[in-house]
């Protein structure tokens, strides 16, 4: 390391961790950057998070691996602030340290069941699908004839979606081979996508919805009297961004087409909130109730439907968690700053800045207005200048393992390598493991 240069721990390397890296080795000062991530991988969701079935979105990596390529620039996996290193020691040995740590946890729905077997959240299946080492033990049983998706987010119908894919369009991602195996071999016959207000005020965006009537395994069924909008929402939707209307649009035409007798059927329903999860040793069912629009706002009426379900899936949004010696907002799930600034020397990007809300680019806009902040505070002569030994010496102390960037690379070329003859962007490692087996096989250290 360079020791005349601003040594800036960034924490978390998702998209937030890395577009500020990418901001801060852009910048006119000489700043050397440390990314930490608790996983032997990078690039955080979008690893991890984003749909297998959209390799698209996914490719926004390599922006990611452009800014590694930096000789300011080393990556530190299998670290974890809170475990391997404390927040206190970061900042002793760091000019700056900011956190990018995401929203590593589900918001709860506080309704009974919630906690029966077979009631999940939508991160953990997510996590699993995607291969995230953490979640691999979990056992989804998809024998059921109805699997219910709580929420009216993009996550929801990801989770919709790839219940719905079939054997042969999940062979050309990187969804894990159990998955794979599990989503075919599904006893589904119907997936109930439950939104609590209707469908103008559903949180998804145009490409997401339009996705659902291309699906060669499912129909996709909306009930024309949900479209029947009423005033408001009608002024809503006049008022609204062209994304809206586009959805609705969307939803139009599912609501007129005739289902083709698909294998699988995703039924979209609105204005409606679950009460209760049923079932005695495991979920049985959904007690659904029927909300009305008040003010944009759903309040139930005392119309209640019960509907049967083998599996639940909860997704109403992600949320923060909080670090040890940091501050933290339990309402928002978020680290209280102002643009990102916490006080001088500590910051935060994403998702556990602002919550979880926005898609990958709004990461970078968000990141860069924290750098900017970070870098003035630099320039103002505001930063507690680091001391102590490196993180380096700290880690080999504790007899920490970290997966260097060589080590992750090794881990892609191996993922990659092993994806290539059956068409596959990569076929993932999924356990810890394996992964760290596969970093170890490099000796080379960057
Ligand atoms: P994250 O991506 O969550 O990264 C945080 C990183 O911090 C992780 O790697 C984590 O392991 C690490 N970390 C956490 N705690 C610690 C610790 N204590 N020590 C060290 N490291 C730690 N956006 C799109 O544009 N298109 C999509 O298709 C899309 N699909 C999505 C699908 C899902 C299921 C989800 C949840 C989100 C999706 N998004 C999508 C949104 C996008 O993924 C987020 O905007 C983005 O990932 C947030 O970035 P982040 O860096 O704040 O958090």
């Amino acid at each position: 390391m360079n020791d005349s240069a601003l040594h800036v721990a960034v924490v978390g390397s998702g998209p937030a961790g890395f577009y500020a890296a990418a901001a801060l080795l852009g910048s006119d000062l000489d700043i050397e950057v440390d990314l930490i991530e608790r996983l032997p991988t990078p690039w955080g969701l979008v690893r991890l998070g984003v749909a297998p079935d959209h390799p698209n979105i996914k490719a926004v990596s390599r922006a990611f691996e452009k800014t590694a390529a930096n000789p300011g620039f080393r990556f530190f996996g299998n670290v974890e602030v809170g475990r391997d290193v404390t927040h206190e020691e970061l900042s002793r040995l760091y000019d700056a340290v900011l956190y990018s740590v995401g929203a590593q946890t589900d918001r709860a729905l506080g309704i009974p069941g919630e906690e029966l077997p077979g009631s999940w959240a939508a991160t953990e299946f997510v996590a699993w699908y995607n291969g995230h080492p953490d979640f691999q033990h979990l056992a989804f049983d998809l024998s059921g004839e109805r699997a219910v998706v709580i929420g009216n987010g993009n996550v929801a119908l990801d989770v919709a979606r790839m219940l719905a894919l079939t054997p042969a369009e999940l062979a050309v991602t990187d969804t894990t081979d159990a998955a794979i195996e599990a989503i075919a071999g599904a006893g589904i016959r119907e997936i109930l996508v439950v939104g609590r207000r209707g469908p103008v005020q559903a949180a998804w965006t145009p490409v997401e919805v339009g996705e659902l009537g291309e699906l060669e395994g499912a129909d996709v069924v909306v009930d024309p009297a949900d479209l029947e909008l009423g005033a408001a929402s009608e002024a809503e939707l006049a008022a609204a961004p062209p994304t809206v209307r586009r959805n609705i649009e969307h939803l139009r035409d599912y609501a007129a087409w005739k289902p083709a007798g698909k294998p699988r059927t995703i039924r979209l329903l609105f204005l409606s909130s679950p009460v209760a999860i049923l079932g005695d040793e495991r979920v049985e069912g959904v007690e659904l109730v029927r909300n009305e629009l008040v003010d944009g706002r759903a309040v139930a009426t005392d119309e209640r439907q019960t509907v049967d379900a083998g599996i639940v899936f909860r997704s109403v949004g992600y949320r923060g968690v909080a670090l040890t010696g940091l501050p933290f907002d339990e309402r928002a799930g978020t680290i209280p700053n102002t643009g990102g600034r916490v006080e001088p020397g500590l910051y935060c990007a994403g998702w556990i800045k602002r919550g979880p809300s926005g898609v990958i680019g709004t990461n970078k806009k968000d990141a860069t207005e924290t750098v900017q902040l970070l870098l003035d505070d630099a320039r103002a002569g505001l930063l507690r200048p680091r001391s102590g030994d490196s993180l380096e010496e700290l880690l080999a102390d504790r007899g920490v393992d970290a997966v260097l960037y060589v080590g992750w690379e090794a881990i892609d070329a191996s993922e990659r390598a092993a994806g290539e003859p059956h068409g596959r962007p990569r076929v993932k490692l999924a356990t810890w493991e394996e992964l760290l087996a596969a970093a170890r096989a490099t000796s080379k250290a960057k």
